[in-house]
């Protein structure tokens, strides 16, 4: 089987086939950086980190987009409100620059704290006006769109398949629709494509008069266009960004270029907590600090966001996280077991004893990651390797082959400790610097390694003859 991707636009499963061989362009919903992104968000960012590496496993150069919005969000994500930045601005007091660039560079540690490949390139809406305006002229010229002072709207009725991602229909968004009708706008459905406000801080003079800033559509439209060109294989985002987000940009991109913008639409569902919504209200807006509190690490917490099935809600409790730590410890065996078969510790006399099982794990893995992203089914294989492994022996060539596939399968999911030694470096490392601060007679130091250590799980024992260490 190749690999099949479900396209919520056609809503159905389909073979995936790039415009060029061998190269995806893929566009990915990023952040808005008026907060530190939370758990779920987390969720779609390394959803498509996944889809990322499954492409490059199955030799794909991956052109990544992920964009950075720092203008223009409206907080109910319709045209009525305030700007989700602006609004941070105008509760904490601080300058919506400032908070942008605080929680960009708090994402981008989020991300790589998180192991998620660095795109090929994190476009900010705010340094992409002159494209957005390109966009919007260009619509205005060919009777998609039109003025009213300064505020320019996309005319809805005139873009034919309006709804066909979301299923809405430009007449049921007519009657009762919630949208707070403007009296500039011809169609209550028409949304914004440029908006014009003297008291948003963040606001750009054009030729649409001064004082305007973008909406949020339109930003995505000109940022993918500007870096992936007019057609592009692959769109994600969360399952929210369905309607209005994706169903405008297809309306702005595909009248504007006269192209299919998007071949696959791929969205990921909600995460929840305990079983609900996320809510500051109910405390549970989790970030990856309140991850690391509680003792987790990282890969944890990807561990937990990826092994579950993109499409359906997964739920995150700190029970879980208990069931992932034990979980990934387990897989982390299944190197080291390979490990000491390769140094001769243990395994069958006969060299190739072993290698069906590898052999069925890893088809069995790929068969899943190709049937959309199949993470449960795909660890199922691993797991049911360990299993199988604790029955049989392995010979020296089915243990390589089988390190050789799990370096494979982890190029994709990110979260096998594969070597061991990283462990035993660390913790001589700080027992050495435990020495040291012992000799200058830095007690608190001393004391404070020791701390650290124990939270590894790592028992320091003192003696005449040195320190040794072992696992709790
Ligand atoms: P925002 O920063 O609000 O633009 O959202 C960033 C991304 O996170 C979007 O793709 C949302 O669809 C996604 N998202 C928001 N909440 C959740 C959640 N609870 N679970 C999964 N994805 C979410
Ligand atoms: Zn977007």
């Amino acid at each position: 089987m190749s690999f099949h991707v479900y396209n919520s636009l056609s809503k159905q499963k389909e073979p995936f086939r790039s415009l060029e061989a061998g190269v995806v362009r893929m566009y990915n919903c990023g952040p808005t950086v008026y907060q530190r992104a939370h758990i779920g968000n987390m969720r779609a960012y390394v959803f498509a980190d996944l889809l990322r590496r499954w492409l490059e496993y199955r030799d794909f150069d991956v052109r990544q987009v992920m964009n950075i919005t720092d203008v223009g969000h409206i907080l109910a994500d319709e045209d009525e409100g305030e700007d989700k930045l602006e609004e941070e601005a105008r509760k904490t007091g601080k300058d919506p620059w400032a908070i942008s660039a605080e929680f960009t560079e708090q994402f981008f540690r989020d991300c790589e704290a998180l192991g998620l490949r660095t795109p090929f390139v994190f476009p900010r809406a705010t340094e992409h006006i002159p494209e957005m305006v390109e966009m919007v002229r260009g619509l205005i010229d060919k009777g998609h769109a039109y003025q009213v002072g300064g505020n320019v709207y996309f005319d809805v009725t005139s873009f034919e398949r309006y709804g066909r991602l979301s299923g809405n229909r430009v007449e049921d968004l007519d009657a009762g629709n919630r949208i707070a009708v403007r009296d500039d706008k011809r169609h209550p459905a028409d949304f914004a494509l440029w908006k014009t406000d003297p008291a948003h801080v963040m606001k750009w003079d054009t030729e649409f008069g001064p004082d305007g800033f973008p909406g949020w559509h339109i930003e995505c439209s000109a940022m993918a266009r500007k870096h992936l060109g007019d057609r592009i294989d692959i769109h994600t985002g969360g399952e929210d960004n369905v309607f209005p987000h994706h169903e405008c940009e297809i309306a702005q991109s595909e009248c504007f270029t006269g192209e299919t913008f998007a071949t696959y639409w791929m969205h990921t569902r909600f995460l929840q907590v305990d079983g609900g919504k996320m809510s500051k209200s109910l405390g549970n807006t989790y970030s990856l600090d309140d991850v690391r509190e509680r003792g987790y690490e990282p890969r944890h917490l990807r561990f937990a966001l990826l092994r579950g099935h993109y499409r359906q809600p997964l739920n995150y409790t700190w029970a879980i996280m208990d069931e992932v730590a034990t979980a990934l410890k387990n897989l982390d065996e299944i190197p080291l077991r390979m490990r000491r078969v390769q140094a001769g510790e243990e395994g069958a006399a006969q060299p190739q004893a072993g290698l069906d099982l590898i052999e069925a794990a890893r088809s069995e893995f790929e068969l899943a990651m190709d049937d959309d992203l199949n993470v449960p089914r795909a660890l199922a294989a691993l797991f049911g390797l360990r299993s199988a492994l604790l029955e049989s022996r392995l010979g020296t060539e089915a243990a390589g082959a089988g390190l050789a596939f799990l370096e494979r399968a982890d190029s994709v999911l990110g979260v096998i400790q594969l070597e061991e030694q990283s462990l035993e470096a660390d913790v001589e490392a700080l027992i050495e610097e435990r020495q040291g601060a012992k000799a200058e007679k830095n007690w608190a130091r001393a004391d404070e390694i020791r701390d650290q250590l124990a939270a590894l799980g790592i028992e320091l024992q003192d003696s005449a003859g040195g320190v040794t260490w072992r696992r709790q």
